[in-house]
């Protein structure tokens, strides 16, 4: 269920502070900075403890490494899923729904952050498997910040993306243009939202001038219910 009561941040041209100040009132940046910080903390008393060393760059080069293809496949196969029966039940996500919604009026902060319990889940399971995997608590908790670190630094630029404020700067100018074309040219294309490898190296990231406007942009070619009335 959607709080039913529509968020824009359309007041023009924000700042850079008001833009945050704005994302931080959500509770998904105030869970994703809280749950940063602890690992952090957790960290620290390691280091404390005498928990260090090189291996801790190894997680950290592997997640930046595999983070433009996880945007990538994502956003392509869970948010960009189609609906459809198998064995007559209806096969679809709630983060699909969300992301349709958010193509749909993508002005509406409702639905520009990723849902909550999708967060917490996910953030969960990672640590699991990452405790699993990495040979020290140091280790673990370092690919916990990075895990968290990423995942707050997407929140934040998506976020920005859909708000007034004025692109300054060349690598959020790009990100900025790069989403919109993705919203308002054609939402095949332009798939990393903070990064562009896995548009680069899969083949989503044409030349904008031989891009046909795509009349199913904020329907995604499906029509879902309004916000606020589930499926
Ligand atoms: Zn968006
Ligand atoms: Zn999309």
């Amino acid at each position: 269920m959607i709080d039913s009561k529509p968020k824009y941040a359309r007041a023009r041209d924000l700042t850079l502070g008001q833009a945050g100040a704005i994302w931080l009132r959500e509770l998904q940046p105030k869970f994703l900075l809280l749950h940063l910080f602890g690992w952090v903390g957790y960290r620290v008393y390691l280091l404390g403890q005498g928990d260090w060393g090189w291996l801790d760059l190894v997680p950290v080069a592997l997640l930046l490494a595999l983070h433009p293809f996880a945007e990538w496949i994502i956003h392509v196969f869970i948010l960009h899923h189609r609906p459809r029966q198998v064995l007559g039940l209806r096969w679809d996500y709630h983060a699909a729904r969300m992301h349709r919604l958010h193509h749909r009026d993508p002005w509406d902060l409702r639905f520009v952050l990723m849902p909550l319990p999708i967060m917490v889940l996910g953030l969960a399971l990672g640590a699991v498997v990452f405790w699993l995997l990495a040979p020290t608590a140091g280790v673990w908790a370092t690919t916990m910040i990075a895990t968290a670190g990423i995942a707050a630094y997407y929140e934040w630029i998506h976020f920005l993306t859909h708000t007034s404020y004025r692109p300054k700067g060349r690598i959020y100018e790009r990100q900025w243009r790069l989403h919109r074309l993705h919203h308002f040219k054609n939402e095949r294309y332009w798939m990393g939202v903070t990064r562009h490898l896995g548009d680069l190296v899969l083949g989503t990231f044409p030349d904008r001038a031989n891009v046909k406007t795509s009349k199913t942009a904020r329907t995604l070619g499906l029509l879902d219910p309004p916000a606020g009335e589930d499926a």
